[in-house]
């Protein structure tokens, strides 16, 4: 039996499965402090019995990169009381008999939609998210792609709409792409959140002309094959086309990655397990390495 945790900025899924990744029993509740989060999700994974590993997908920034000092940390974050900290401490202290491997959710989700989703069978994919933020998850030959610290595709800088003049969100940068085109930039810009406004609203032609911006970057630095966009601003109507139709527009038939590859711009299929699911899978892949 192996065990997974997605760590979410405001709800914690922990779930058991078997050892190929396939999930069993989940538990979810409110993320709450780092200490009362991690210890419901340990007591939770002792009551099913014996795990052969741990696989967790955590919010960002949070340390992935083994050869860093802030491996297995949280990284500076407004989420209150996050910040610095450690997160495999905690878990290998009350799991210490289990491997753990740490990703951040969304390299976690886009493993899982490559392993078993809509992206199966693919190599080089991306998996960008649109919430309260923007985050981004990349597939290169078959590896999750961390870099020194995990993709932030959220603060890519994009070109402004001609249409818009919203003065952008990010504390950092106020006009990256999470600036212009997360959730609260939505609702911000128009008055009215996302899931409230029609799919015909000039809202989503906008928003979806900002994510053939940040596509276009990722497609000439990382040359996806497919590029799946999920969160709650993804799910208007059409959504995808629109996106897929601007970046055909914008690349002006250079990237042959593109033309090959139809549809490119897809929503996930594993919808709301992506992340525990992706946690699995890092945990059966602990099993296999350490068996
Ligand atoms: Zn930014």
């Amino acid at each position: 039996m192996i065990a997974g945790i997605e760590l979410g900025g405001t709800k914690t899924v922990v779930a058991i499965g078997d050892n190929d990744g396939s999930l069993g029993e989940q538990f979810r509740f409110p993320t709450t402090t780092p200490g009362e989060t991690l210890g419901q999700a340990v007591e939770w994974v002792l009551d099913q019995g014996l795990i052969d590993s741990l696989g967790i997908a955590a919010f960002g920034p949070v340390g992935i990169n083994r050869e860093a000092t802030s491996y297995g940390k949280m990284l500076p974050t407004p989420k209150e009381g996050w910040s610095d900290f450690d997160l495999l401490a905690l878990l290998s202290k009350e799991l210490p008999d289990a491997p753990i491997i740490l990703e951040t959710d969304v390299n976690a989700a886009v493993l899982a939609e490559v392993t078993m989703g809509a992206a199966t069978g693919c190599s080089n994919v991306a998996y960008i998210t649109i919430g309260t933020g923007i985050g981004g998850g990349l597939i290169v030959d078959g590896n999750i792609l961390h870099g020194s610290l995990h993709s932030e595709f959220g603060h890519l800088n994009v070109p402004r709409h001609p249409d818009d003049d919203f003065a952008g969100l990010c504390p950092y940068h106020s006009t990256c792409l999470e600036g212009l085109a997360s959730g609260p930039a939505i609702s911000k810009r128009w008055g009215t959140p996302g899931h409230k406004l029609p799919a015909d609203h000039p809202a989503w032609d906008m928003e979806a002309w900002y994510l053939a911006q940040g596509t276009l970057s990722l497609l000439a630095i990382a040359s996806p094959s497919r590029v799946i966009i999920g969160g709650g601003a993804s799910q208007a109507e059409g959504f995808h086309d629109k996106v897929e139709a601007h970046l055909r527009r914008l690349s002006a038939g250079y990237f042959s990655t593109l033309e090959e590859n139809q549809p490119y711009v897809v929503p996930p299929s594993l919808e709301q397990d992506a992340g525990i699911q992706g946690a699995l899978l890092l945990a059966s892949r602990a099993s296999i390495a350490e068996g």
